[in-house]
C-alpha cells in the first residue's frame, strides 16, 4: 500500500505532518505537496510552465517533496510516475478549517482528492473544523481519527472515481461522539463587497466578508459536526443534475 500525502496549506503545515504520521503504520508513505499555501484555490492544473520539486526534511525526520504547483498538480505528478512505485491511495490534509457543503469546490484539500478520483485512485480529504477560529494548534486527535478512517477505507475499499470528504470536529478525543456517513450540507457564505481606495485614488475590492456558517441539518456534514461527530461524505465528480434532464429535454431551441 503506497500512500501519497498532500495538502493545500503547504508542505510544512502541521496538519500534513500529523496526517503523514497517522497513516505511516498503514503502508509506505510518500509526501508530495505544494511549497506554499493554496487554500481556496479550487481544482488546478498547471499547463503553461514546468513544475519544480525540492526535497526537504520535516520535523521528526520525514522526507517530503515540495512542489511549486497546486495540490491537484502534486497528485497528477505523483500518479503520472513521479515516484518509482505507483500510488495506491491519496490522503490530503489535515486542513486548518472545515471543508463543508459547497466549500468542496473551493478547497485545494478536497480538489487534490478529486484529482486522485479522476485517475481512479482512492482518495480521502481531511479537514479539522475549529469553531472558534481558523488556526487549530493541535492536530493529534484529528491525526488519530484520520488514521482510523484511512484504515477503514483500505479495509473496505472505495469505489473507483469516488472520494471521501472527512471533517473532524476540534474536540478532545473522548468528546468526539463517533463517525457518521453524511451528505453535503448547505454552507452559508457572508460575502460582502468592501470597496476601498489605494494611495493613488484607484479603487480596490475585498469580497470575502466574515467566515462562512452553515445550516446544521441532521444527516449532513454540517449537522454531524455541530453534534460532535466526525463527518464522512462520499463525493463523486459526476455533477449532472439528473432530475433536471427530463425538463431540459422539453426545451425547444430557436433557430
Ligand atoms: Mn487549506
Amino acid at each position: 500500500m503506497h500512500i501519497l500525502v498532500t495538502n493545500d496549506d503547504g508542505v510544512t503545515a502541521p496538519g500534513l505532518l500529523a496526517l503523514a504520521q497517522a497513516v505511516q503504520p498503514l503502508g509506505k508513505v510518500s509526501i508530495l505537496a505544494p511549497d506554499r499555501n493554496w487554500s481556496a484555490s479550487g481544482h488546478v492544473r498547471t499547463i503553461d510552465r514546468p513544475l519544480r520539486v525540492k526535497t526537504i526534511t520535516l520535523p521528526g525526520g520525514l522526507v517530503a517533496n515540495a512542489c511549486d504547483g497546486a495540490p491537484s498538480d502534486c497528485v497528477a505528478l505523483a500518479n503520472a510516475g513521479f515516484f518509482d512505485e505507483k500510488v495506491d491511495m491519496v490522503v490530503s490534509g489535515i486542513n486548518t478549517s472545515g471543508n463543508l457543503g459547497h466549500d468542496v469546490t473551493y478547497s485545494g484539500t478536497v480538489t487534490a482528492a478529486m484529482e486522485a478520483a479522476i485517475w481512479g485512485i482512492p482518495a480521502l480529504a481531511f479537514s479539522l473544523e475549529s469553531a472558534e477560529n481558523n488556526t487549530p494548534s493541535d492536530y493529534s486527535t484529528a491525526g488519530i481519527i484520520a488514521g482510523r478512517v484511512t484504515e477503514a477505507a483500505i479495509r473496505y475499499g472505495i469505489s473507483p472515481h469516488l472520494l471521501l470528504n472527512v471533517n473532524i470536529p476540534d474536540l478532545p478525543l473522548d468528546q468526539i461522539k463517533g463517525i457518521q456517513a453524511t451528505r453535503m450540507g448547505l454552507r452559508v457564505y457572508h460575502d460582502k463587497l468592501d470597496k476601498r481606495e489605494d494611495p493613488r485614488g484607484k479603487p480596490y475590492y475585498w469580497a470575502i466578508g466574515s467566515l462562512p456558517t452553515g445550516i446544521p441539518e441532521r444527516g449532513t456534514d454540517i449537522g454531524s459536526l455541530a453534534e460532535g461527530y466526525v463527518s464522512v461524505t462520499p463525493l463523486q465528480l459526476d455533477l449532472t443534475a439528473y432530475h433536471f434532464l427530463p425538463e431540459l429535454n422539453t426545451w425547444e431551441w430557436k433557430e
